[in-house]
């Protein structure tokens, strides 16, 4: 049996941004809704997903059975995976890029093609095409985990239009309310071979109570649902996901703090002629210069925890946007790094028995 991949938690007053959470939590309508729905939690309350699903569905102008809801958007990713990759099927994503997928083809024992941003980070659609003409899947981000950077809709629509006949395109929008990107909803509205993630993990910044969706023609759900099995929603998230949803004003609210933030951090990080990716979400990548896992390790011992490197860029961090004040307290902690006494000292972390990827904790014996 494989051990239980153990977290432990930060020190207090930590900084933590290193996983792309959302430090304002969820907003004040969905913690009231959480609170007044917890003493019916012994029933299972299935009318309340059903609900849920067609006030997402009446919003976004698209059939309730095109919409299945799960705790969190980490679940149908990997039954995606599952249901749409083999051994014969390859699975194709953008490096660097959010590497759960990639992880999940253990379990379906597909190639993983990982293919190069392109230079403007977006994912490359004729290298990802050349490179796999077995593919099962393409898994397009956008914004892109961890760079932050988009993919425009004309591309998806190439990538649609000229992949190979079996497969299918997995977008992940789990970011996309940060950012002035469009959506791919439309596609699946045209029933293409494609199934779109959201989730209420981040702007929504319900991390911890795991709420999310597919969308997609019914019987690609079907086929995916084969893998997930059929179990209830916690209530709890379901509330909180229903109120967020009813909430006018928490999309281009929050959008415009991170936005605000985002934009000033840049500014410093210009100023002080550090280089980074210019990104439309709550993360992005900074440019190091010096090997990412030394200053992680430096960063840390300051009590500024911040997110993890990809081999495909060895020198760069990923930086989640915090509030104001936890910003500053990166400034302050990435200069002191930065400025060479402290970095002679620097050690890289040791490394952890589990791979942690935004709240994916995947055990070591599979990482
Ligand atoms: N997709 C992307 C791109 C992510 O970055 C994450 C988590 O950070 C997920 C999916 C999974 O998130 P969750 O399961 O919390 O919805």
């Amino acid at each position: 049996m494989l051990a239980h991949a153990e977290s432990q938690p930060h020190p207090k007053d930590a900084v933590l941004i290193n996983a792309n959470e959302n430090p304002l939590g969820p907003c004040g309508v969905a913690c009231d809704a959480v609170n007044s729905i917890a003493s019916q939690g012994g029933r299972y309350s299935d009318w309340m997903t059903t609900d849920l699903i067609k006030t997402f569905a009446a919003a976004e102008g698209i059939k309730p059975e095109y919409v299945r809801a799960f705790p969190g958007s980490s679940g149908p990713l990997h039954y995606s995976v599952l249901a749409f990759t083999s051994p014969a099927k390859s699975y194709v994503t953008a490096d660097p890029g959010y590497e759960a997928g990639a992880h999940a083809t253990t379990a379906s024992g597909a190639r993983v093609v990982k293919v190069p941003l392109t230079k403007t980070y977006a994912h490359d659609m004729k290298a990802m095409l050349a490179a796999a003409p077995d593919a099962g899947m393409f898994y397009i981000c956008t914004p892109n985990n961890p760079t932050g950077t988009l993919t425009s809709h004309s591309d998806i629509e190439f990538l649609l239009a000229n992949k190979p006949k079996d497969s299918i395109l997995l977008v992940d929008e789990a970011y996309i309310h940060f950012s002035n990107a469009s959506t791919a909803l439309d596609l699946v509205k045209a029933d293409k071979d494609l199934i779109v993630l959201r989730t209420f993990s981040k702007i929504y910044g319900m991390a911890g109570l795991r709420c999310g969706f597919a969308i997609a023609r019914p019987d690609l759900l079907e086929k995916m649902t084969a893998f997930s099995g059929w179990s209830a929603m916690p209530i709890t998230a379901v509330a909180a996901a229903t109120a967020s949803l009813k909430d006018p004003r928490l999309v281009p609210d929050r959008k415009h703090i991170n936005t605000t933030i985002r934009e000033a951090t840049f500014e410093w990080l210009a100023k002080n002629n550090y280089s980074f990716v210019p990104s439309q979400s709550n993360c992005f990548m900074l440019d190091a210069k010096r090997p990412a896992k030394e200053v992680i390790a430096a960063m840390a011992a300051q009590n500024v925890f911040i997110g993890r490197p990809w081999p495909v860029w060895p020198m760069h961090v990923r930086i989640t946007v915090g509030t104001q004040p936890e910003m500053e307290r990166f400034q302050e902690a990435f200069q002191h790094v930065m400025s060479g006494a402290a970095v002679s000292t620097l050690r890289p972390v040791p490394e952890s028995p589990a791979l942690q990827l935004d709240g994916l904790v995947i055990p070591a014996t599979r990482a």
